[in-house]
Order: structure tokens, then C-alpha cells, then sequence
């Protein structure tokens, strides 16, 4: 028997037709506005990921309700309309070429997205890309969206992980360093003042031994949250320094101001009553700390800072501990 095969429908692959078609099946979320900045295209992958009908957006200015819950322009508004500046203050990243090849063809950044109809928030990464006549005249700009939040959510993990310090969550020793020779170049700019506490646990050997390794950790867990808890600036970084040692750094503060901030942390790790039979200074636990406040200036060196908030605390033990001692 003989196979009769049907003849294939003419696809025109050149035709508009079929580019549209292909734009509507495109695996990548993509819609399409005009100059005018009203929706042309709103493919099927767009829609999964919107949760919004093309039918209830074509047409129309609304694309930024599949993304936001207040009116905002996409990143292809902005492109259409040539306001690229306002790039860097409404999306959490972008590129960052200052070619302007590169950027005729196109801008890329990501942001938060709330993605109201479908009620989860996500981390999009955006392309958007002008098309023109052959005149030069701007005839649409096209939107490429790609779902990048759980890359998102690892990349701050470790970001976290980088900075933070494992036991007790306050900054670790690295990024402590960072913060230091960073603030230390920003008051060198300014002429400005910068204070630097530096905190020791008082006879924490002791309590280790009375108390055990484990319980010398929740110690130093709760201490490192009264800590932070008193230090009320957004600028000022509370960092486990080592051991039982943090520091506090208090940029633009002046020696009174970082002396109180330094009794307000005595008194907090103290109010804790973490109980301590073998410490001398108090039947709890306590910390002793040096503060120090330097004039940057270009002769200064950071580690002096360190130094002298060291001699500080050094005194500090020697004279009793459970106490804070402004460096003279
Ligand atoms: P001082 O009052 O002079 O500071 O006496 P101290 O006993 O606190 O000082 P010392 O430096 O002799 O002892 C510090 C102790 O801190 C020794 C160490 O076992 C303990 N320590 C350091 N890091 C940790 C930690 O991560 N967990 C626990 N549990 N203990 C730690
Ligand atoms: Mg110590
Ligand atoms: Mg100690």
C-alpha cells in the first residue's frame, strides 16, 4: 500500500508572521513595547512567568504590573523614553559599560520583583534591547526577563558567609580589616574623626573551664548580641576581633560620644548576669574595653588606631576590668 504524505503546510520563514510566532513561543519570557512605550508582544513564557494575560496587557501601558505593585518603569520604558540614568537608582544592579556600542544595543540589570498576580518575590535578570528603522528612528525596544533568584539567594549566602562570623553572626576578621582601611580612607578624606572600640571577655579562660567549651560559646553568642544591641548607628560595625575579643568601629565619633557607647556595651553585657563564679571582677560575666579615637590624618596608620585601643584595654585589665578606658 502506498503511504500518501500530506503536503506540508507553506511556512513563509521570513514573514512576519512566523517572526512573531517565534517571539510568542520563545522558551525566554519576552515582551515587546512600542516608541510609545505600549505593549506589542507578551509571549506564552511571559505569561507563566507574570501570571498576566497577553490579552489584558497588549495594548496597553501596564507591563509593570507583572513585576511591581506600584506604577514604575521597566527597563524598556526606560530605554524607549532615553532615560538610562535612572538606571542605577531603580534597579538593585546593572551593567556598568560606559561604551556606547555596547550600549546602543542594549542594557542589562536585574532587580527585586514582588510579581504581584502571582504573589512570589523574585529576583529577575533583564535585557532590554532598542530596535530601529533603517532611517535610525526608534520603532520598539524588546524585554527579555530570566528567573535568577535561588542564583540570588546562594550567591548572598556565601556573600554572608564571607563576612560573617560563624559562631556568634556579628562581622568576622576579614571584613572588620575591610571596614577599617575603608573608613580609615574615608576620614583620611574628610580630616574626620574615627573611634575604635576594642572588648575583651573578662577571665573567659576560667569560665571555659568552670562552665565548659560549650557553654564559654552560647557566652559568647549572648554577648556578641548585647554588643550589637547597644551599638545603635547603622555605620558602626560590630566584629568578632579573635577569641573572645570584638571590636566596634564608630566612624565620625568623637572620643566622649564613643566612650558612652563603650559604657553603654559594659553595662548590656553586664545587665546580662551570664553567671561567672570564678571571675574576680563580678559574680557574672563582664567585659573590659579600650577605646581609642584618632584625628586621621596622613601620617596615622590604621594599626595605630589598634595599638592604642589595645594599650586602652590593657589598662582597662589592669585596673580592675569590667570598665572602659579612653586611651590618652
Ligand atoms: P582576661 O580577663 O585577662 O581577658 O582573661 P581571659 O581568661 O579572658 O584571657 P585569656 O586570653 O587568658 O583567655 C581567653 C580564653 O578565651 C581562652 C580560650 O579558651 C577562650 N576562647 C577563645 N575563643 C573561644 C571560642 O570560640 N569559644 C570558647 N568557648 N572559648 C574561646
Ligand atoms: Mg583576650
Ligand atoms: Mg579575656
Amino acid at each position: 500500500m502506498e503511504i500518501q504524505s500530506e503536503s506540508p503546510d507553506k511556512v513563509e520563514y521570513g514573514s512576519l508572521d512566523f517572526s512573531i510566532r517565534l517571539m510568542e513561543h520563545l522558551v525566554v519570557p519576552t515582551f515587546v513595547i512600542d516608541a510609545n512605550c505600549r505593549v506589542i508582544i507578551w509571549n506564552l513564557a511571559c505569561e507563566r512567568l507574570t501570571g498576566i494575560k497577553a490579552a489584558d496587557v497588549i495594548g496597553t501601558s501596564d507591563h509593570w504590573r507583572g513585576f511591581y505593585d506600584t506604577p514604575r518603569p521597566c527597563l524598556a520604558d526606560l530605554i524607549a523614553q532615553g532615560r538610562t540614568l535612572e538606571i542605577d537608582t531603580l534597579y538593585a544592579d546593572h551593567d556598568h559599560s560606559h561604551d556606547d556600542e555596547a550600549i546602543a544595543f542594549g542594557r542589562s540589570a536585574m532587580n527585586w520583583c514582588v510579581m504581584p498576580r502571582k504573589g512570589t518575590r523574585l529576583y529577575l535578570a533583564i535585557d532590554a534591547g532598542p530596535i530601529y528603522e533603517e532611517s535610525g528612528k526608534l520603532i520598539a525596544v524588546v524585554e527579555t526577563l530570566r528567573n535568577i533568584t535561588a542564583q540570588k539567594l546562594a550567591e548572598d549566602e556565601l556573600q554572608l558567609r564571607a563576612t560573617r562570623d560563624g559562631l556568634t553572626g556579628v562581622a568576622n576578621r576579614r571584613c572588620f580589616d575591610e571596614a577599617l582601611h575603608s573608613e580609615w580612607r574615608r576620614a583620611s578624606r574628610e580630616s574626620n574623626v574615627l573611634s575604635l572600640l576594642m572588648i575583651d571577655v573578662d577571665f573567659f579562660k576560667r569560665y571555659n573551664d568552670a562552665y565548659g567549651h560549650q557553654a564559654g560559646d552560647q557566652c559568647l553568642r549572648s554577648v556578641a548580641t548585647a554588643m550589637s544591641d547597644a551599638v545603635k548607628r547603622s555605620s558602626d560595625a560590630v566584629a568578632r576581633y579573635g577569641g573572645e575579643e570584638f571590636a566596634v568601629l564608630l566612624p565620625s565619633t568623637e572620643a566622649a560620644g564613643a566612650l558612652i557607647v563603650a559604657q553603654r556595651i559594659c553595662s548590656a553585657v553586664a545587665d546580662l548576669r551570664l553567671p561567672h563564679a570564678e571571675s574576680e571582677a563580678a559574680g557574672y560575666v563582664t567585659v573590659s574595653i579600650g577605646v581609642a579615637c584618632m584625628t586621621v590624618s596622613r601620617e596615622s596608620l590604621p594599626a595605630d588606631l589598634v595599638a592604642l585601643a589595645d594599650g586602652a584595654l590593657y589598662q582597662a585589665k589592669r585596673e580592675g576590668r569590667n570598665q572602659a578606658l579612653l586611651a590618652a
